[in-house]
């Protein structure tokens, strides 16, 4: 018996890191996904933490030899979420958060129909926009591609299951918490239900 994928996917800036990184250190049987990268290092980011930074031919390699449950060019760069690790820690009865953007969700969606795919949207565009200047890590033409991109992103998630607007943050925390007990007590049931099938 395994445990249950969350995939949270967002527009750059509306705060899927702030919120899965909480729910991560709320929930000692969840799961952080760290995904491998070809994009630079930011400051302040930790390699091995934040995400494993590659370079472009080592990412390449990995395609390959099929060690990505998923991957994606997002913004130019290459990301992509490590198979082994989702299947051991799968096996492990963990849950698993993956923090990735919309086609990596639809990838992992088709391997694994059951993955329950959350969107987080800022309340507003303008909001999305002081939060990427506040946030202080992108240049003005970053920021200005990463808007672009959203408006994308956010017309191909419309098929997501859960969509929880980031505008206060305690509330958009509370909304996810929800979303986590509901699935949780689905797959408590799903594995009771299995067991007394078994041992009827
Ligand atoms: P993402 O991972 O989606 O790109 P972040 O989690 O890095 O976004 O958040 C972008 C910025 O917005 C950060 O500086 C973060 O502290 C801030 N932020 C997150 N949630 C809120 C909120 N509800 N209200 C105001 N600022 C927020
Ligand atoms: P950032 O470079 O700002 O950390 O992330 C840029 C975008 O890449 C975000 O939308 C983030 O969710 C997405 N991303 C991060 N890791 C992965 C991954 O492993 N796969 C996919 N498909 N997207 C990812």
């Amino acid at each position: 018996m395994g445990g249950s994928l969350f995939v949270f996917s967002a527009p750059s800036g509306a705060g899927k890191t702030t919120i899965t990184r909480r729910m991560v250190a709320e929930h000692p049987q969840l799961l952080l996904s760290i995904s491998t990268t070809t994009r630079p290092i930011r400051a302040g980011e930790v390699d091995g933490e934040h995400y494993n930074f590659v370079s472009e031919a080592r990412f390449r390699a990995d395609i390959a030899a099929g060690c990505f449950l998923e991957w994606a060019e997002v913004h130019g760069n290459l990301y992509g979420s490590d198979a082994g690790w989702v299947d051991s820690a799968l096996a492990s009865g963990r849950d698993i958060i993956f923090d990735i953007d919309v086609q990596g969700g639809h990838q992992i969606h088709a391997a694994r129909p059951e993955t329950v795919l959350v969107l987080i949207v800022p309340p507003s565009w303008e909001a999305l926009e002081s939060r990427l200047r506040g946030r202080g890590t992108d240049n003005e033409t970053v920021i200005r591609a990463r808007l672009a991109a959203a408006k994308a992103e956010l017309q191909d998630s419309q098929d997501y299951d859960v969509v929880i607007v980031n505008d206060d943050l305690q509330t958009a925390l509370d909304a996810v918490r929800a979303v986590l007990r509901r699935e949780h007590a689905v797959n408590g049931g799903r594995a009771v239900l299995d067991t007394l099938v078994k041992t009827g």
